[in-house]
């Protein structure tokens, strides 16, 4: 689905059937957060725990077919301030901003895109879109040129008077450019669209993303809201090696809550404040990491089509030298076809290779010794006739690691976009068509008509059903508007109990999907969704 209308579509199904509301709504909101309402969080709880299961109670096997190790870990949003000087965050964890003098707009400045034009009147001119990489300036400033307006949803973006519409008549000179790479001279030659001056965007700065608090009433201390999970598993990583039994290799697992003080959430909750990852760091021999990086590589694409998410959507990315974080060796991401994106795509999971970065940081800064002694490298060099001394200094390393990060709110956007389909021949206009594991709700049960019985043998099946399926007893309204509304929160099955399980005890059921009816007996409905759920 290419047109924004689609997201229109979909941040309205959201709001009006309780996935996702915006956060503290009746006071006007607050960008970039957002709430998630009673269906929003079953599937969002859906997929964290599918991400759980294959990672901490079930990993895959390793490259050589024998089972690998992992734990999960629950650590404290916010730890000792020096975690973030020791990770780099402090310094390093910033985005370039730009604001526009005239509007007070403030952007991410390399979310901000110009183009020559050439000359009016002898000056130089460059006129400026928010788009976020060089394909869709390009599309973007093409556009304007033809049609005499940016395209509708740059327009939204910015509150431009109808007069100020009136395009370029002029042709572009060159390529697009970033605003961050043109010269101070050229930035006073920068037309920002909603502004009447020329030279109102300020020159870059570079802006922490993390978010402060204060701890404790007396003289408080300045701390952060982590803006990753990752550092709650490096600062363990010596408690963990000490309390269990795992060696190295083995992977530490967890979910939570991050926050960014992102310059410009957008893009409903693809890019939010307060967020939730799900974040692995697979702690390896040096020498290993390579082959580590390559098997997470391919199992987290397979995780992302278990989800039932369609291979075209999918594709991965190697970051360019320029791109890499400071602790990055090399890094790759897993990108979706967002509607927002479309046809490019836009990141849901980076996979890291750290190297040693974080625990070597946090060893210096905290003195506390992070190393690991590998007994069986020590057996196996003692075999191998290696010198003592030379045992002594192989055995003893600091582990590398391989990270695979990923959102799991936008793992929630991406299954709300993967699942909405439009068909017109029903009632709903659509549908969504999650894998049935991942349904918030996996059955409704309806009695036809709220007498003759049927409530209290409904009741009766919801009550056996629910046990074992996240199951809705639903009376109220038509029984087209029931399976209507199921159809819109992507309810794999309905099932009515009319005048004919009276007479003979069997449901219809309806399959979301086909939107065909069979009749199944009382007694062999468990049977029957359990082998199809
Ligand atoms: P981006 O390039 O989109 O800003 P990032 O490279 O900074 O993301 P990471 O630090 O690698 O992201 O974080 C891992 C994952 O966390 C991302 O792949 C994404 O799924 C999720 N994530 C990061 N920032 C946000 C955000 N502001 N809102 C929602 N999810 C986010």
């Amino acid at each position: 689905m290419a047109d924004a209308s689609v997201m229109e579509q979909i941040v309205s199904l959201c709001k009006r059937r309780g996935f996702i509301y915006p956060a503290s709504e009746i006071y006007g909101g607050l960008n970039g957060f957002w709430d998630y309402g009673p269906l929003g969080c079953l599937l969002k709880n859906n997929i964290r725990d599918w991400w759980w299961h294959e990672m901490v109670l079930c990993p895959p096997l390793g490259p050589d077919g024998h089972p690998i190790e992992m734990v999960g870990l629950d650590s404290a949003i916010i730890q000792n301030p020096k975690t973030w000087v020791a990770s780099g965050h402090a310094t390093g964890f910033a985005d370039p901003m730009v604001d526009d003098k005239e509007t007070k707009r403030r952007m991410r400045a390399d979310h901000v895109w110009v183009r020559e034009l050439a000359g009016i009147d002898g000056k130089r001119i460059f006129v400026a879109l928010p788009v976020t990489n060089f394909a869709e300036a390009e599309t973007a400033f093409d556009y304007w040129l033809a049609n005499g307006r940016p395209p509708k949803e740059l327009q939204l973006k910015l509150s431009m008077s109808a007069r100020r519409y009136s395009p370029p008549a002029y042709n572009y000179q060159d390529r697009p450019l970033a605003y961050t790479n043109i010269s101070e001279a050229d930035r006073l030659c920068v037309h920002w669209p909603e502004a009447e001056a020329l030279g109102t965007l300020t020159e870059p700065r570079q802006f922490n993303l993390m978010l402060t608090t204060e701890i404790g009433a007396v003289d408080p201390v300045k701390a952060y809201l982590r803006p990753e999970t990752a550092q709650g598993i490096f600062l363990d990583f010596k408690n963990i090696i000490d309390t269990t039994r795992v060696k190295v290799p083995f992977g530490v697992a967890q979910v939570g809550k991050s926050f960014r003080n992102e310059v410009t959430p957008r893009n409903f909750i693809f890019r939010s404040r307060e967020f939730e990852q799900m974040e692995m760091e697979w702690f390896c021999h040096p020498d290993e990491a390579l082959k580590w990086y390559e098997f997470w590589k391919a199992r987290r694409m397979e995780w992302w089509r278990s989800l039932g998410v369609a291979e075209g959507n999918l594709r991965l990315r190697d970051h360019t030298k320029e791109e890499l974080s400071h602790y990055s060796k090399m890094t790759v991401d897993i990108e979706y076809k967002y509607p927002f994106t479309t046809p490019d795509f836009g990141e849901l999971e980076g996979i890291a290779h750290r190297g040693s970065f974080d625990l070597t940081q946090h060893q210096e800064h905290s003195g506390q010794k992070l190393d690991y002694f590998d007994q069986e490298l020590q057996l196996k060099l003692k075999e191998q006739g290696v010198s003592p001394e030379d045992i002594k200094a192989k055995s003893r390393y600091i582990p590398n690691v391989i990270e695979p990060a990923s959102g799991l709110t936008r793992a929630v956007l991406v299954l709300l976009c993967e699942a909405f389909t439009p068909d017109e021949a029903r009632p709903s206009k659509m549908f969504l068509k999650f894998k049935p594991q991942f349904a918030p709700i996996k059955v409704g049960v309806f009695p036809l008509v709220n007498k003759d019985g049927m409530p209290e043998i409904a009741e009766k099946l919801y009550l056996d059903l629910r046990t074992q399926f996240t199951a809705e007893y639903d009376a109220k309204q038509s029984i087209g508007k029931r399976y209507a509304r199921m159809d819109e929160i992507g309810t794999p099955f309905c099932l009515t109990i009319d005048g004919q399980t009276i007479q003979d005890r069997t449901v219809t059921v309806r399959d979301r999907d086909a939107m065909t009816q069979v009749r199944v007996g009382l007694d062999q409905v468990k049977g029957y969704l359990g082998e199809r759920l």
